[in-house]
């Protein structure tokens, strides 16, 4: 292959004023942390990466770039002298290598270096030339090329490239700060997630668990799904804050009556989500909610549930459709996961018939029958928070005990 080099372009720096050099920290640190083990050399300029492959596998590094988030976009580069002739026979060699039909062709020039003798017009005339003379695939068509070829002149180098890939752009995750994902074991939440990261938001996850209300297999799932996202997390890792949530949902069994049971877990997820997300920083709750896909994301249902509280809650997914969200899911891995099929607290002793429309008052009504107060408070108390990252190996199952039990265990473990 003749590509030496990546060039990474960065997202929109103009839109962030005073806030341009935060956000360039963030991504440098990013870029380091996620090449980091692979041969390559990195070196950074104002808006730009370069990326030296040295013997290093393409793909690899590909495939962490797109991990990164506040990167635009990339090319594959052969860079070389601004030596005349050098840039003529790189280009060649470039073509030769890449154009194997009859393709429409056009050359383009960037000077920034203003010291090349040169001007960009007459670069692109004399390069374009030399390859049109020795490359007969290659025919001109300046205004609906197939193959475009670019040279870029900067800082006494010349980098020659014919793609533009698009990147997972967004913002640096960490700049906008952190939120708190509720992470269920289903395919909208960590989908969520992956959004929140991309607009650059580093998260940490709350898991309501039911066990053994409900099997150790999905407190399982999510933990695998947490080290499946943090691939895109800084460091490659995110906390998991597992909320023991059994007695709750025994509660509201015993005391609800059945069409409101999921507005009011809902309303108590909230409210305990809230707590945790003050206690631990976060600005804001992110949900994989989506108007309409249940009964509890019917717009009243929205209301009632979300009547509880006044902290922001984020829903990246609100207006996407289930096959968009599946096809994200895919993408980032997911998908396979999800759909494994063990109920987490949503989906045990569901109703027959939920409340689309349920009331406020009513909803206030019914919470009185039981003392959520406490229960919320023990609940947040007795958290258990572990911390994951992409390349951990934690298995509950292992243990076949309730969750709460078994996180103390790990931690114990891992000191
Ligand atoms: P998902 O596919 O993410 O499970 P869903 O369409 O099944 O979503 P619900 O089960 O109603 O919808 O949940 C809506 C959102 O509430 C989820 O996307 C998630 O953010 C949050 N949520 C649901 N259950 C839990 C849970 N056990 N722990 C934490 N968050 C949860
Ligand atoms: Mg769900």
């Amino acid at each position: 292959m003749i590509y030496n080099q990546i060039l990474i372009r960065l997202g929109d720096l103009t839109l962030k004023g005073k806030n341009q050099n935060v956000f360039l920290r963030r991504l440098f640190n990013l870029v380091y942390e996620k090449l980091e083990g692979l041969a390559v050399d990195i070196e950074i300029q104002h808006d730009r990466i370069y990326v030296q492959l040295n013997d290093e596998d393409v793909n690899k590094v590909i495939e962490r770039i797109n991990l990164i988030s506040g990167i635009s976009s990339y090319s594959l580069v052969v860079k070389c002298s601004t030596d005349l002739d050098d840039i003529k026979k790189t280009a060649l060699s470039l073509m030769n290598e890449v154009v194997t039909k009859d393709v429409k062709f056009k050359c383009e020039t960037k000077r920034a270096d203003k010291s090349f003798p040169l001007h960009s017009l007459e670069l692109t005339k004399a390069v374009s030339g030399y390859v049109l003379a020795n490359n007969h695939l290659l025919h001109v068509d300046v205004h609906n090329p197939e193959i475009t070829l670019h040279l870029e002149l900067r800082r006494g180098q010349c980098y020659i490239y014919n793609t533009q890939i698009r990147a997972m752009g967004g913002f640096p995750v960490g700049v906008a700060g952190k939120g708190l994902l509720m992470l269920s074991g289903g395919i909208d939440s960590p989908v969520a997630g992956y959004y929140a990261m991309k607009q650059g938001i580093e998260i940490e996850c709350i898991h309501f668990e039911s066990t053994p209300l409900t099997s150790i297999e999905s407190a399982q799932k999510v933990v695998d799904l947490v080290k499946v996202i943090a691939k895109y997390a800084p460091k490659n890792r995110i906390k998991l804050h597992m909320i023991p949530f059994k007695e709750i949902h025994m509660a509201l069994l015993d005391n609800i009556p059945e069409s409101y049971n999921i507005t009011i877990m809902r309303r108590m997820m909230y409210r305990i989500a809230e707590r945790l997300a003050k206690r631990r920083d976060c600005l804001c709750i992110i949900n994989g909610e989506s108007v309409g896909q249940v009964a509890s994301q019917t717009l009243n249902s929205m209301n009632t549930i979300n009547s509880v509280t006044n902290f922001p809650i984020l829903r990246p997914l609100v207006t996407f459709d289930k096959c968009d969200i599946i096809d994200r899911s895919m993408k980032i891995g997911c998908y396979e996961l999800s759909i494994k099929p063990f109920e987490d607290c949503c989906t045990v002793y569901v109703p027959k018939a939920p409340a689309t429309q349920p009331k406020i008052e009513k909803a206030i009504a019914y919470e009185k029958s039981f003392d959520y107060e406490t229960m919320i408070e023990e609940a947040v108390n007795n958290v258990n928070s572990i911390t994951i990252s992409a390349d951990s190996n934690i298995d509950l199952t292992m243990y076949g005990l309730e969750v709460r039990e078994v996180i103390p265990e790990i931690l114990k473990e891992n000191k």
